[in-house]
């Protein structure tokens, strides 16, 4: 292939695709001179020359001098994939921000603390600056982002963007997360829920390697449930596919934010949890507020009244489970969350109710296991949605 004269209205699309020329090559054969590029791809040698100084200067590629046939040349390496793509994981107190490559290795991550639960606007202004400093502080020009996509702590409408009304952002109910950060920083967003991101992760890299039907169960302050059938997201028709937290389990329980009783959600979740330590409990030392982490470090340390809590929840949560593996037949089911650092505490009694509630068949090819990425599941889905859409 030769360059060819074009319209002025397609020099950069020919100038994007001479670049991947080069790229590619660089893939295949590794190190090359600039003469053996502009031979293999058949551009010229001040197109290689041009297009080589642009990847040097986006870090894509490294340069030095070298000798070649006993002249003067220069060898091109490839340091990683062209382009970049950007994930912001909001969480109901924290915004977080990681920079990928074209294929969604994460090179760089950011978190700070902020009430994003507060106001959507102040949260997505907050996320646009901490985007802008961190592309700033690993000098990656903004131009080369192709896509940005945002984890939202609750669900997502996949037709319109808005986020839905009960999650544990509720001020953000009918805000669309990606139209608003597309008007800040005039890059094309997508918005996705945290749990559907987290299951993309964990079976792209983590506890879901190997597995086709995944259901990822993330504890927090409510229960999120990430479905992946057949190696594809189930979002259902308007985002609410996996709201397992919502399921009834006591019609005499308690009233759940959602207007329900007893939903799996005041069994397990965060704060119905603590409330049910003990006054004056010896947890985190007897002073300050207790947390999850608190609760499940003095169980593993064996304090009877949290390691009762703990299994409690790990029974409700296999309840909950067990309709979801009648329902799917998943063959692997991740636990992730605060919670699920407990192990076997709140594994083992999960198991045990899913004994009683599933078909035998349906737990046959069932493995249950904690989440292997943790905190940053969401962080590294959003990177691998956006290296997708890109690719
Ligand atoms: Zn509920």
């Amino acid at each position: 292939m030769t360059e060819t004269t074009v319209t002025p209205g397609s020099q950069s699309a020919l100038r994007r695709a001479n670049e991947r020329r080069i790229v590619e090559v660089l893939r295949r054969d590794g190190t090359c001179t600039q003469a053996e590029l502009a031979r293999a791809t058949g551009l010229s040698a001040a197109s290689v020359s041009n297009i080589v100084r642009d990847l040097r200067a986006s870090g894509t590629v490294a340069v030095r001098n070298t000798s070649s046939n006993g002249r003067r040349a220069r060898a091109v390496t490839l340091l990683r994939p062209p382009g970049a793509v950007v994930a912001v994981d909001f969480t109901a107190d924290r915004v977080g921000v990681a920079i990928g490559d074209g294929d969604g290795n994460m090179l760089a991550s950011e978190r700070i603390d902020y009430d994003v639960a507060a106001d959507a606007e102040r949260g997505i202004r907050r996320a646009a600056w901490l985007i802008e400093t961190t592309l700033m502080r690993f000098r990656i020009d903004m131009g080369t982002v192709s896509l940005v996509v945002v984890s939202v702590p609750g669900p997502v409408d996949p037709g319109t963007g808005e986020v839905g009304h009960i999650s544990c952002v509720p001020r953000w109910a009918g805000f669309r997360p990606a139209k608003a950060l597309t008007e800040r920083l005039g890059l094309e967003v997508v918005a996705e829920n945290d749990a559907n991101l987290a299951v993309l992760a964990e079976q792209h890299r983590g506890a879901g390697v190997g597995a086709e039907h995944v259901v990822h169960l993330a504890l927090s302050e409510g229960v999120g449930a990430g479905i992946m059938m057949s190696g594809r997201l189930f979002r259902g028709a308007g985002g609410t596919a996996g709201e397992i937290g919502h399921i009834a389990l006591d019609p005499r329980g308690q009233v759940c934010r959602c207007g329900n009783r007893g939903c799996l959600e005041t069994f397990v979740g965060a704060n119905y949890l603590l409330d049910m330590l003990p006054q004056n409990t010896g947890v985190a030392g007897g002073s300050g507020p207790v947390r999850v982490s608190d609760m499940v470090a003095a169980a593993l340390e064996g304090d009877p009244g949290s390691r009762r809590i703990i299994a409690e929840a790990g029974a409700a949560l296999g309840q909950g489970a067990a309709i979801m593996a009648n329902l799917f037949n998943p063959d692997r089911v991740i636990v992730g969350g605060e919670l699920a650092e407990a192990g076997e505490l709140l594994l083992d009694p999960m198991l045990r109710a899913m004994e009683l509630g599933s078909l035998e068949s349906a737990l046959e090819r069932l493995d249950v296991v904690p989440s292997e990425l943790g905190r940053d599941a969401a962080l590294y889905g959003a990177l691998r949605m956006a290296a997708q859409h890109v690719g």
